[in-house]
């Protein structure tokens, strides 16, 4: 497509001033008219008045109408995005030490690739193409990694998200390239780990976790309790130094999983299938005392009506974790919900702390590894808070 005929899309103030602060999104409200500009394509945005102002890929279904991909007059092509990929997989070359090789090589708007994750397990790929404009990057990008020397033996599309939906994209799982395994065995701080990227939940694994894995093995001795465990990448680390590890998750498949990695790890974890909630308040009321409890839930607000209620599951499942501490136990807890800020989560541990009547020392403020790297200008890609906290 020439250049000449890219469409011009007008947007309000408001939109120019966010975007001129480097942040990526533009929201339809902001959109003063779409004349031209085609689902999954690239236009070129401006204020109400004036020349363009930058490039953007356009979404006709979902609440962000524009997400930003380039300076105005710049459309990327095969050859830009080529090169995006190439740099992604460069920075994670610097930030992923040499005992792990399963990490997050794009995370989309980070990596100027809106909408695509690519997360690499040993050496097969997972993509996950959240939004229309970014399925004809995906070849591309592809491309790049390889040119940063990363292996490549097979790449499995999970398109299946829900998110797909208000795009008009179908959910499926695609085997793009190769024969994906259903058991891929990765490292991850040393550790030997399972994966199955067909069945688990995101693309296998939740490798936002792994920096706040291994500050759980430093802090974290004697009996220690991990709560919505998954397949046990926290537990199984964790066993490693402490005396005796209980996983409660309510999926028996999860569970299945995380009996595998703790046997190939030649650690013992007892795990319990069950409600979070009720097993928290069951061994609360047997008197079973931990030195240590790692709370992990899933996202309770998915969108921001959901965070009156989130905000008072986050309080109960803190507060009973923090009943069935010992004195000077740890508490690590983490809310992955880009909806609910920091400060807020703080302040929901804090009112689960002082209902529980007991005083903790904030030892460690963590947020999500750094091959899931936060725009400076673009508050919601730090969605994960991870606090580590000491009972005085
Ligand atoms: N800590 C894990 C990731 C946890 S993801 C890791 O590091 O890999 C959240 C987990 O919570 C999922 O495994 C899901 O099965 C589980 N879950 C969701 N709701 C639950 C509930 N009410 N009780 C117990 N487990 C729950």
């Amino acid at each position: 497509m020439g250049a000449a005929r890219v469409p011009v899309l007008r947007v309000a103030h408001r939109a120019v001033r966010r975007l001129r602060a480097g942040h990526p999104w533009i929201f339809r409200d902001d959109l003063m008219a779409a004349d031209g500009a085609e689902h999954g394509a690239a236009v070129l945005v401006a204020g109400p008045t004036g020349p363009p102002i930058a490039a953007a890929l356009y979404s006709a279904t979902s609440k962000i109408a524009l997400r930003v991909c380039a300076g105005a007059g710049e459309i990327p092509g095969h050859d830009e995005w080529r090169r995006r990929g190439r740099a992604a997989a460069e920075f994670r070359a610097r930030v992923v030490r040499d005992d792990t090789d399963t990490f997050r090589v794009v995370f989309a708007e980070s990596d100027a690739i809106p909408g695509l994750i690519v997360d690499r397990y040993a050496e097969h790929v997972v993509v996950q193409v959240l939004v229309a404009g970014a399925e004809r990057v995906v070849e591309p990008v592809l491309a790049g990694l390889q040119d940063a020397g990363l292996r490549v033996l097979s790449v499995l599309a999970r398109n299946d998200p829900a998110v797909r939906t208000l795009e008009g994209l179908p959910r499926e799982i695609l085997q793009l390239r190769g024969a994906t395994p259903h058991d891929i065995e990765v490292r991850e701080n040393g550790t030997r780990l399972f994966v199955d990227p067909w069945s688990g939940q995101k693309t296998g694994a939740f490798l936002d976790q792994r920096d706040n894995r291994r500050a759980a093995v430093r802090w974290c001795t004697g009996r220690v309790l991990d709560v919505f465990s998954y397949q046990g990448w926290f537990a199984v680390q964790v066993a490693r130094k402490a005396t005796a590890v209980v996983a409660v998750d309510s999926s028996r498949d999860a569970l299945a999983a995380l009996r595998r990695n703790a046997d190939a790890n030649g650690v013992t974890v007892d795990a319990a299938e069950d409600n979070a909630f009720d097993r928290l308040r069951a061994l609360d009321g047997a008197g079973e005392r931990f030195d240590a409890v790692l709370l992990d839930p899933p996202a309770f607000a998915k969108n921001r009506r959901d965070r009156p209620a989130a905000m008072r599951g986050y309080k109960e499942v803190n507060l009973r974790a923090m009943r069935v501490l010992r004195e000077r136990g740890i508490l690590v807890t983490s809310s992955c919900s880009y909806h609910l800020g920091e400060a807020e989560f703080l302040d929901v541990v804090a009112d689960a702390a002082a209902d529980a009547g007991r005083t903790f020392r904030v030892l460690e403020r963590r947020s999500q590894a750094p091959d899931h790297p936060i725009l400076l200008a673009f508050p919601e890609s730090r969605y994960l808070k991870c606090l580590v906290l000491g009972l005085t």
